[in-house]
Protein backbone atom coordinates (compact mmCIF):
# COMPACT_ATOMS: atom_id res chain seq x y z
CA UNK A 1 0.00 0.00 0.00
CA UNK A 2 1.54 3.49 -0.80
CA UNK A 3 2.03 5.51 2.43
CA UNK A 4 3.85 8.35 0.87
CA UNK A 5 2.09 11.01 0.00
CA UNK A 6 1.89 10.73 -4.51
CA UNK A 7 3.60 13.64 -6.51
CA UNK A 8 1.12 14.59 -9.11
CA UNK A 9 1.66 16.79 -12.17
CA UNK A 10 -0.71 19.61 -11.81
CA UNK A 11 -3.27 20.23 -14.57
CA UNK A 12 -6.01 22.38 -13.08
CA UNK A 13 -5.65 26.16 -13.63
CA UNK A 14 -3.12 27.93 -10.71
CA UNK A 15 -2.48 31.51 -10.41
CA UNK A 16 0.60 31.86 -12.18
CA UNK A 17 1.12 35.54 -11.78
CA UNK A 18 1.68 37.84 -14.08
CA UNK A 19 1.21 40.85 -12.44
CA UNK A 20 2.84 42.03 -9.14
CA UNK A 21 0.34 42.50 -6.64
CA UNK A 22 3.00 45.89 -4.96
CA UNK A 23 1.57 44.67 -1.48
CA UNK A 24 4.02 46.66 0.05
CA UNK A 25 3.05 49.84 -1.72
CA UNK A 26 -0.82 49.76 -2.20
CA UNK A 27 -1.07 51.07 1.20
CA UNK A 28 0.11 54.29 0.66
CA UNK A 29 -2.91 56.27 -0.70
CA UNK A 30 -1.04 58.73 -2.23
CA UNK A 31 0.98 56.09 -4.45
CA UNK A 32 -2.40 54.56 -5.30
CA UNK A 33 -3.14 57.76 -6.67
CA UNK A 34 -0.26 58.22 -8.80
CA UNK A 35 -1.50 54.57 -10.21
CA UNK A 36 -4.90 55.78 -11.01
CA UNK A 37 -3.48 59.07 -12.72
CA UNK A 38 -0.74 56.58 -15.09
CA UNK A 39 -1.56 57.83 -18.80
CA UNK A 40 -1.52 53.60 -19.47
CA UNK A 41 -3.60 52.65 -16.21
CA UNK A 42 -5.92 49.56 -17.71
CA UNK A 43 -9.23 48.84 -16.27
CA UNK A 44 -10.98 45.46 -16.77
CA UNK A 45 -14.79 45.73 -16.20
CA UNK A 46 -17.38 43.19 -14.65
CA UNK A 47 -20.99 43.78 -15.12
CA UNK A 48 -22.46 41.34 -12.94
CA UNK A 49 -19.51 39.81 -11.96
CA UNK A 50 -19.17 38.53 -15.77
CA UNK A 51 -15.73 39.55 -17.56
CA UNK A 52 -15.74 42.03 -20.57
CA UNK A 53 -13.69 39.99 -22.90
CA UNK A 54 -12.41 40.54 -27.04
CA UNK A 55 -13.83 37.18 -28.82
CA UNK A 56 -12.64 36.56 -32.31
CA UNK A 57 -14.40 36.11 -35.37
CA UNK A 58 -15.61 32.69 -34.19
CA UNK A 59 -17.39 34.10 -31.01
CA UNK A 60 -14.72 32.58 -28.76
CA UNK A 61 -13.84 34.51 -25.66
CA UNK A 62 -9.48 35.18 -25.99
CA UNK A 63 -8.28 37.71 -23.96
CA UNK A 64 -9.89 39.93 -20.99
CA UNK A 65 -10.73 43.66 -22.30
CA UNK A 66 -9.08 46.49 -21.37
CA UNK A 67 -10.33 50.25 -21.12
CA UNK A 68 -8.76 53.15 -20.47
CA UNK A 69 -9.97 55.45 -17.41
CA UNK A 70 -11.33 57.44 -20.35
CA UNK A 71 -13.37 55.04 -21.99
CA UNK A 72 -15.13 54.07 -19.07
CA UNK A 73 -15.67 58.09 -17.32
CA UNK A 74 -16.75 58.36 -21.05
CA UNK A 75 -19.25 56.36 -20.64
CA UNK A 76 -20.02 57.98 -17.05
CA UNK A 77 -18.61 54.81 -14.86
CA UNK A 78 -17.95 56.09 -11.38
CA UNK A 79 -14.21 55.24 -10.68
CA UNK A 80 -14.44 55.93 -7.02
CA UNK A 81 -14.27 52.27 -5.68
CA UNK A 82 -12.19 50.78 -8.41
CA UNK A 83 -9.44 47.71 -6.81
CA UNK A 84 -5.87 47.81 -7.49
CA UNK A 85 -4.99 44.18 -9.07
CA UNK A 86 -1.03 45.01 -9.60
CA UNK A 87 1.38 46.34 -12.27
CA UNK A 88 1.81 44.10 -15.06
CA UNK A 89 4.76 44.33 -17.86
CA UNK A 90 6.78 47.79 -17.66
CA UNK A 91 4.98 48.54 -13.99
CA UNK A 92 1.29 49.12 -16.05
CA UNK A 93 -1.14 49.34 -12.81
CA UNK A 94 -4.08 47.12 -13.74
CA UNK A 95 -7.50 47.80 -11.84
CA UNK A 96 -10.86 46.30 -11.89
CA UNK A 97 -14.42 48.05 -12.14
CA UNK A 98 -17.15 46.22 -11.09
CA UNK A 99 -20.59 47.22 -12.06
CA UNK A 100 -23.03 45.24 -9.68
CA UNK A 101 -26.30 43.60 -11.30
CA UNK A 102 -28.79 46.83 -9.64
CA UNK A 103 -26.64 49.10 -11.90
CA UNK A 104 -26.69 47.56 -15.26
CA UNK A 105 -30.30 48.30 -16.09
CA UNK A 106 -29.02 52.03 -15.92
CA UNK A 107 -26.56 51.86 -18.47
CA UNK A 108 -28.70 49.75 -20.87
CA UNK A 109 -27.35 49.49 -24.04
CA UNK A 110 -23.94 51.62 -23.57
CA UNK A 111 -22.54 48.55 -22.03
CA UNK A 112 -23.37 46.58 -25.31
CA UNK A 113 -20.09 48.21 -26.90
CA UNK A 114 -17.97 47.00 -23.73
CA UNK A 115 -18.69 43.53 -23.89
CA UNK A 116 -19.25 40.96 -24.72
CA UNK A 117 -19.16 39.67 -20.99
CA UNK A 118 -18.79 36.05 -20.30
CA UNK A 119 -18.55 34.38 -16.94
CA UNK A 120 -15.15 33.32 -15.42
CA UNK A 121 -16.27 29.53 -15.26
CA UNK A 122 -17.64 29.55 -19.46
CA UNK A 123 -14.04 31.55 -20.38
CA UNK A 124 -11.71 28.46 -18.60
CA UNK A 125 -14.52 25.88 -20.03
CA UNK A 126 -13.45 27.20 -23.31
CA UNK A 127 -9.83 26.90 -22.91
CA UNK A 128 -9.12 30.16 -25.20
CA UNK A 129 -7.65 32.18 -22.64
CA UNK A 130 -4.09 31.81 -21.18
CA UNK A 131 -3.87 30.56 -17.77
CA UNK A 132 -2.17 33.59 -16.37
CA UNK A 133 -5.18 35.57 -17.86
CA UNK A 134 -8.26 33.44 -16.49
CA UNK A 135 -6.11 33.70 -12.88
CA UNK A 136 -5.81 37.74 -12.88
CA UNK A 137 -9.71 37.40 -13.85
CA UNK A 138 -10.48 35.39 -11.17
CA UNK A 139 -8.47 37.17 -8.79
CA UNK A 140 -10.60 40.50 -9.93
CA UNK A 141 -13.99 38.62 -9.67
CA UNK A 142 -13.10 37.30 -5.57
CA UNK A 143 -11.92 40.72 -4.95
CA UNK A 144 -15.23 42.14 -6.54
CA UNK A 145 -17.91 39.68 -5.28
CA UNK A 146 -16.27 40.33 -1.67
CA UNK A 147 -16.61 44.16 -1.90
CA UNK A 148 -20.24 43.53 -3.05
CA UNK A 149 -21.29 42.66 0.45
CA UNK A 150 -19.11 44.34 2.46
CA UNK A 151 -20.83 47.80 2.02
CA UNK A 152 -21.77 47.65 5.48
CA UNK A 153 -19.50 46.96 8.69
CA UNK A 154 -20.35 43.66 10.68
CA UNK A 155 -19.68 44.83 13.88
CA UNK A 156 -21.95 48.25 13.56
CA UNK A 157 -23.63 48.10 10.92
CA UNK A 158 -22.46 51.11 9.51
CA UNK A 159 -21.17 52.15 5.88
CA UNK A 160 -17.35 51.10 5.07
CA UNK A 161 -15.39 52.68 2.57
CA UNK A 162 -12.05 50.83 0.40
CA UNK A 163 -8.68 51.33 1.42
CA UNK A 164 -5.18 50.17 0.29
CA UNK A 165 -6.20 50.32 -3.73
CA UNK A 166 -9.31 47.71 -2.37
CA UNK A 167 -7.44 45.42 -0.64
CA UNK A 168 -9.63 46.59 2.58
CA UNK A 169 -12.52 48.15 3.93
CA UNK A 170 -12.99 50.50 6.84
CA UNK A 171 -16.05 51.43 8.96
CA UNK A 172 -16.75 54.87 8.59
CA UNK A 173 -18.25 54.66 11.93
CA UNK A 174 -16.12 52.21 14.42
CA UNK A 175 -12.78 51.79 12.45
CA UNK A 176 -13.01 48.02 12.29
CA UNK A 177 -11.12 47.22 9.42
CA UNK A 178 -12.19 44.38 6.93
CA UNK A 179 -10.33 42.30 4.77
CA UNK A 180 -11.02 40.27 1.83
CA UNK A 181 -11.38 36.62 2.38
CA UNK A 182 -11.39 33.18 1.28
CA UNK A 183 -13.45 30.72 2.00
CA UNK A 184 -11.18 27.10 2.29
CA UNK A 185 -12.86 23.81 1.85
CA UNK A 186 -11.60 20.53 0.99
CA UNK A 187 -11.95 18.65 -2.00
CA UNK A 188 -10.39 14.50 -1.33
CA UNK A 189 -10.09 11.76 -3.68
CA UNK A 190 -10.53 8.86 -1.22
CA UNK A 191 -9.77 5.31 -2.54
CA UNK A 192 -10.11 1.69 -1.07
CA UNK A 193 -8.14 -0.83 -2.82
CA UNK A 194 -7.96 0.49 -6.23
CA UNK A 195 -11.22 2.03 -6.52
CA UNK A 196 -12.21 5.84 -6.03
CA UNK A 197 -15.11 7.23 -4.51
CA UNK A 198 -17.28 9.28 -6.64
CA UNK A 199 -20.55 11.21 -5.77
CA UNK A 200 -23.72 12.54 -7.55
CA UNK A 201 -24.61 15.86 -5.28
CA UNK A 202 -28.07 17.34 -6.01
CA UNK A 203 -26.66 20.50 -7.73
CA UNK A 204 -25.06 18.05 -10.32
CA UNK A 205 -26.77 17.28 -14.07
CA UNK A 206 -27.58 13.93 -14.78
CA UNK A 207 -24.74 11.40 -14.87
CA UNK A 208 -22.36 13.62 -13.56
CA UNK A 209 -20.12 12.73 -10.86
CA UNK A 210 -17.07 14.57 -9.01
CA UNK A 211 -15.02 13.12 -5.62
CA UNK A 212 -16.89 14.63 -2.52
CA UNK A 213 -16.09 18.24 -1.26
CA UNK A 214 -16.98 20.16 2.34
CA UNK A 215 -16.58 23.41 3.85
CA UNK A 216 -13.90 23.91 6.52
CA UNK A 217 -15.87 24.97 9.25
CA UNK A 218 -14.25 26.81 12.62
CA UNK A 219 -12.34 24.93 14.87
CA UNK A 220 -11.55 22.04 11.95
CA UNK A 221 -8.45 21.83 10.29
CA UNK A 222 -8.06 20.20 7.09
CA UNK A 223 -7.73 16.62 8.33
CA UNK A 224 -10.64 16.99 10.09
CA UNK A 225 -12.80 18.62 7.77
CA UNK A 226 -11.50 15.94 5.07
CA UNK A 227 -12.20 13.16 7.56
CA UNK A 228 -15.22 14.83 8.76
CA UNK A 229 -17.25 15.42 5.62
CA UNK A 230 -16.66 12.15 4.16
CA UNK A 231 -18.35 10.69 7.15
CA UNK A 232 -20.93 12.94 6.89
CA UNK A 233 -21.34 12.47 3.55
CA UNK A 234 -20.73 8.72 2.85
CA UNK A 235 -19.69 7.55 6.09
CA UNK A 236 -16.90 5.84 4.91
CA UNK A 237 -13.86 5.79 7.24
CA UNK A 238 -10.76 7.00 6.35
CA UNK A 239 -6.89 6.61 7.41
CA UNK A 240 -4.06 9.24 7.02
CA UNK A 241 -5.41 12.98 5.07
CA UNK A 242 -2.51 13.34 2.36
CA UNK A 243 -1.96 17.34 0.97
CA UNK A 244 -2.24 17.02 -2.73
CA UNK A 245 -3.03 20.42 -4.25
CA UNK A 246 -4.78 23.94 -3.82
CA UNK A 247 -6.73 25.95 -6.26
CA UNK A 248 -8.54 29.60 -5.57
CA UNK A 249 -12.42 29.09 -7.07
CA UNK A 250 -13.64 32.49 -7.25
CA UNK A 251 -17.13 31.57 -6.43
CA UNK A 252 -17.16 33.90 -5.04
CA UNK A 253 -14.02 33.54 -3.07
CA UNK A 254 -13.39 30.01 -1.77
CA UNK A 255 -9.32 28.15 -1.51
CA UNK A 256 -9.89 24.27 -2.53
CA UNK A 257 -7.33 22.45 -0.82
CA UNK A 258 -6.94 18.66 -2.45
CA UNK A 259 -6.70 15.90 -0.54
CA UNK A 260 -6.29 12.54 -0.58
CA UNK A 261 -6.42 9.33 1.92
CA UNK A 262 -7.08 5.51 2.18
CA UNK A 263 -10.05 4.45 3.22
CA UNK A 264 -10.32 1.91 6.03
CA UNK A 265 -13.54 -0.06 4.52
CA UNK A 266 -15.76 0.13 1.56
CA UNK A 267 -18.79 0.51 3.53
CA UNK A 268 -20.59 3.80 2.31
CA UNK A 269 -23.20 4.95 4.73
CA UNK A 270 -24.87 7.60 2.83
CA UNK A 271 -26.89 10.59 3.92
CA UNK A 272 -28.92 11.10 0.99
CA UNK A 273 -30.11 14.72 1.95
CA UNK A 274 -26.46 15.53 1.67
CA UNK A 275 -25.57 13.26 -1.21
CA UNK A 276 -27.84 11.04 -3.14
CA UNK A 277 -25.09 8.96 -4.19
CA UNK A 278 -21.77 7.59 -3.97
CA UNK A 279 -19.99 4.60 -5.55
CA UNK A 280 -16.59 2.90 -5.55
CA UNK A 281 -15.20 3.27 -9.38
CA UNK A 282 -12.34 1.11 -10.72
CA UNK A 283 -9.58 2.90 -13.08
CA UNK A 284 -11.22 1.66 -16.23
CA UNK A 285 -14.42 3.04 -15.28
CA UNK A 286 -12.47 6.11 -14.20
CA UNK A 287 -10.73 6.32 -17.17
CA UNK A 288 -13.71 5.78 -19.84
CA UNK A 289 -15.20 8.55 -17.79
CA UNK A 290 -12.74 11.40 -18.23
CA UNK A 291 -12.30 9.70 -22.13
CA UNK A 292 -16.32 10.70 -22.52
CA UNK A 293 -16.56 6.71 -23.41
CA UNK A 294 -18.75 5.43 -20.71
CA UNK A 295 -21.43 3.24 -21.64
CA UNK A 296 -23.71 4.87 -19.67
CA UNK A 297 -22.65 8.35 -20.08
CA UNK A 298 -21.63 9.46 -16.72
CA UNK A 299 -18.91 12.29 -16.50
CA UNK A 300 -16.56 14.01 -14.43
CA UNK A 301 -15.60 17.39 -14.15
CA UNK A 302 -13.80 19.19 -16.69
CA UNK A 303 -9.56 19.91 -16.83
CA UNK A 304 -10.17 23.45 -15.22
CA UNK A 305 -10.78 22.05 -11.93
CA UNK A 306 -8.73 20.14 -8.95
CA UNK A 307 -11.14 17.70 -8.69
CA UNK A 308 -10.39 16.67 -12.52
CA UNK A 309 -6.89 16.90 -11.19
CA UNK A 310 -7.17 14.69 -8.10
CA UNK A 311 -9.45 11.90 -10.96
CA UNK A 312 -6.82 12.19 -12.90
CA UNK A 313 -4.04 11.59 -10.42
CA UNK A 314 -5.94 8.43 -9.52
CA UNK A 315 -6.81 7.08 -13.22
CA UNK A 316 -3.36 7.49 -14.07
CA UNK A 317 -2.14 5.69 -10.89
CA UNK A 318 -0.48 8.34 -9.19
CA UNK A 319 -2.89 8.36 -6.31
CA UNK A 320 -4.01 5.69 -4.21
CA UNK A 321 -3.03 1.71 -3.25
CA UNK A 322 -3.49 -1.05 -5.86
ZN1 LIG B 1 -18.30 49.60 12.36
Amino acid sequence: MQTQPPSIVMQHIRPQLSIDRAGGRRGDAAWIEGMLAHPQARYLLLADLKQAVVSDAEDRAAALRSFTAGELTGIRLDLADVVFLGLAEQDVPVFVVALGAHLLAAFGSVLEGCGPFVELRSLALQGQMPPEELALAGQARALAAWHATQRCCGKCGARTRSREGGWRRDCRACGQMHFPRSDPAVIMAITHQGRLLLGHEHRFPDKFYSVLAGFVEPGDDIETAVCRETMEEAGVVIGAVHYIASQPWPFPHQLMVGCWAEALSDTITLDVAELPEARWVSRDEVTAMLAGSHPLGHKVPPPLSIAHTLIRGFAEGRLGAE
